[in-house]
């Protein structure tokens, strides 16, 4: 794939409304038609066909010359044709090996796009950047992501700690708020604290289903995760902290101290509660009021409690 070293037609910049680009319902449509091209329900497949939503989306990436993205299902490359007009280098993992031969067609004009099949979540992303993007400055991960696997994927990339400076991405809209929650409300839970432990959550924009072709039954919003230099808070074993949450929201109509006493076995409940009180939280309080530094006193004090389940 070659990279144009003119601007062609397929290569503008603007997106909104252009006939030329991929992105658009009638392109869409067409490439569609011509390739026989039928949507798998069962791997998430909504492609965009708004150029405005993915001029928020590539805005929101920070994207230059000397910086790489992965997108994650590119489709049939709408997202990807714009990330290779932003960036150095463009690596795209697709699971449809039907959507090859499309997406081989579409993004001819460039030569900075790597197009892999492969399954994300079977996939050994720290190989894939020290093979791909040794060269770039900075890479972000930019994807429209296919719902049926949105956390996993989330929790994959944050887990593994790779060197990523943004997450911008495309999710059901009730799981960005869930993503960027804050203590106090019913979207705040494990997966709020999972994404704040390690980046700042921002809400880009809110998706309606009709920049989807097929429209998907939800609504959708694109959330960017910038990731901190280090975690929000430090606990000396990861695995266990998460697990302290985990357990907290377990029975989200429980109390704290009900809840915990999972780990702490329910003989050592009296001696759970003092501990809780020693950390300033109310024992009869309820995980979803609690911030990261608490949980994060918490998890201490039942390790030095040997209450870990
Ligand atoms: N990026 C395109 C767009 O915005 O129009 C398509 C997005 S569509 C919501 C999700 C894409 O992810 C589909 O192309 C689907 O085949 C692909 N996909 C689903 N599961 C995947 C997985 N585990 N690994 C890689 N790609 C996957």
């Amino acid at each position: 794939m070659k990279k144009p070293q003119t601007k062609s037609k397929h290569a503008a910049k603007t997106g909104g409304g252009l006939e030329t680009a991929i992105a658009g319902a009638g392109r869409t449509r067409d490439i569609i038609r011509r390739h026989g091209f039928k949507f798998k329900k069962s791997l998430g497949q909504n492609f965009l066909i708004d150029g405005h939503i993915l001029d928020q989306i590539i805005a929101a990436a920070g994207l230059d010359e000397t910086r790489g993205a992965l997108e994650i299902g590119p489709g049939i490359g709408a997202l990807t044709e714009r990330l290779a007009q932003a960036s150095g280098k463009v690596v795209a993992l697709e699971i449809d090996n039907r959507l090859l031969p499309i997406l081989r067609e579409a993004l001819s004009p460039y030569s900075n796009v790597d197009v892999i099949h492969a399954d994300v979540l079977k996939t050994d992303l720290h190989r894939l950047w020290e093979e791909h993007f040794a060269k770039s400055a900075g890479v972000s991960v930019v994807a429209n992501l296919p719902y049926y696997v949105t956390t996993p994927i989330i929790m994959k990339l944050l887990e593994e700690r790779l060197p990523v400076e943004h997450i911008v991405v495309m999710v059901q809209k009730e799981v960005a708020q869930r993503m960027a929650a804050k203590p106090g409300g019913k979207e705040y839970g494990s997966l709020s604290i999972a994404v704040q432990y390690y980046c700042e959550p921002e809400l880009i924009c809110i998706v309606p289903s009709g920049a989807f072709m097929p429209p998907p039954k939800v609504d959708s919003a694109v959330i960017r995760l910038t990731k901190r230099p280090e975690p929000a808070v430090a606990v000396p074993d990861e695995d266990r902290f998460f697990r302290v949450v985990q357990t907290s929201f377990a029975q989200r109509r429980k109390t704290l101290a009900n809840n915990l006493s999972a780990l702490s076995g329910k003989e050592r409940k009296t001696e759970l509660s003092d501990l809780l009180e020693s950390c300033g939280v109310k024992p009869e309080r309820r995980a979803e009021t609690l911030s990261l530094e608490e949980f994060a006193r918490i998890d201490a004090a039942l390790a030095a409690a040997d209450m870990r389940g």
